[in-house]
């Protein structure tokens, strides 16, 4: 559904995307995560055409974004960080505003519009103002917002930023739900426990390019599953084994504070970049 060759943006002095690579399968939900700068808003901007790369080539279903920019977009519904709906209008309103926009008939328009609003569960609201929603019900409409033209990709920056833990749990259930359906998925997040429980593969991005790739279990495995969290001087470092029988063994040679726990995908991403990602760096975006 992506695939993304050799791709690079340079701003002056800056090179945000550094000779990328990656493809993503159809039905499938792929989180690309990194550090803060590492270079995810821009490839995610060059997928959805808003920014034209230096060099390289990012296609999307078959449709090159620089040389067919207008059939890539067909392919894709977007979430910004930033975009937002139109308070003034209602959730319905904001639908049908957005197939118009894709230049869809008004019948055709109506009926996605009910389906979607369905889907989100928000037909109960739809007549109300956009301004009126709480903050999980417009990410919501936000989605159904993206699918409106039926598009084969979905592209979500930090699908679940600021949300509370309910709302949160309400999109990653709609996440699954539209690749069930058939739906591919791009998300950034930072939060990492969000893309271990929702992605069938992640990238992990740094300085621009990828540095590690696969499905989240695989990732953990290969570090090690089982980690031995270890009081230091700057906070707690971790260790990582094969088994919990490794794991005791360096315990007991150890004279320090420890636990023993299963490892996970934050573990991964904290070894390979040596950053722990900072969600509140983002919500000012
Ligand atoms: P975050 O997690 O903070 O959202 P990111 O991974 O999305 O970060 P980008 O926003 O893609 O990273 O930025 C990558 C690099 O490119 C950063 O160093 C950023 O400062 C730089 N950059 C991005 N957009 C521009 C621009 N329009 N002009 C100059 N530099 C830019």
């Amino acid at each position: 559904m992506i695939k993304i060759e050799n791709l690079f943006k340079k701003y002056k002095n800056i090179t945000a995307v550094n000779g990328l690579n990656l493809e993503v399968r159809k039905q499938e939900i792929y989180g690309f995560l990194g550090p803060n700068g590492a270079g995810k808003t821009t490839t995610i901007r060059i997928l959805s055409t808003l920014t034209l790369p230096t060099s390289g080539s990012a296609r999307i279903n078959g449709h090159d974004v620089l040389k067919n920019p207008v059939q890539a977009k067909k392919e894709i519904g977007v979430i910004h960080q930033t975009r937002n709906i139109d308070p003034e209008l209602t959730g319905y309103e904001n639908l049908l505003i957005h197939g118009l926009l894709f230049k869809m008939k008004i019948k055709d328009i109506k009926k996605k519009a009910d389906e979607l609003l369905d889907f989100v569960d928000l037909k109960g609201d739809m007549h109300r103002l956009a301004s009126k929603y709480s903050g999980g019900m417009r990410r919501r409409l936000t989605i159904a917002r993206a699918l409106i033209h039926s598009p084969n990709l979905l592209i979500m920056d930090e699908p679940t930023a600021g949300l509370d833990a309910v709302a949160r749990r309400r999109v990653w259930g709609l996440i699954k739900r539209i690749r069930d359906r058939g739906g591919t998925i791009f998300l950034t997040t930072h939060y990492i426990e969000e893309a271990e429980y929702l992605s069938d593969r992640v990238g992990i991005l740094d300085k621009g390019g990828l540095i590690a790739e696969g499905a989240p279990s695989k990732l953990v495995n290969d570090m090690g599953k089982i980690a031995v969290d270890i009081e230091g001087s700057d906070g707690l470092e971790a260790e990582f084994f094969e088994t919990r029988g490794e794991a005791a063994e360096f315990l007991s040679k150890l004279n320090k504070n420890a636990v023993i726990r299963r490892a996970n995908l934050e573990d991964v991403f904290i070894r390979l970049t040596g950053r722990r990602v900072n969600p509140a760096a983002n919500q000012n975006k």
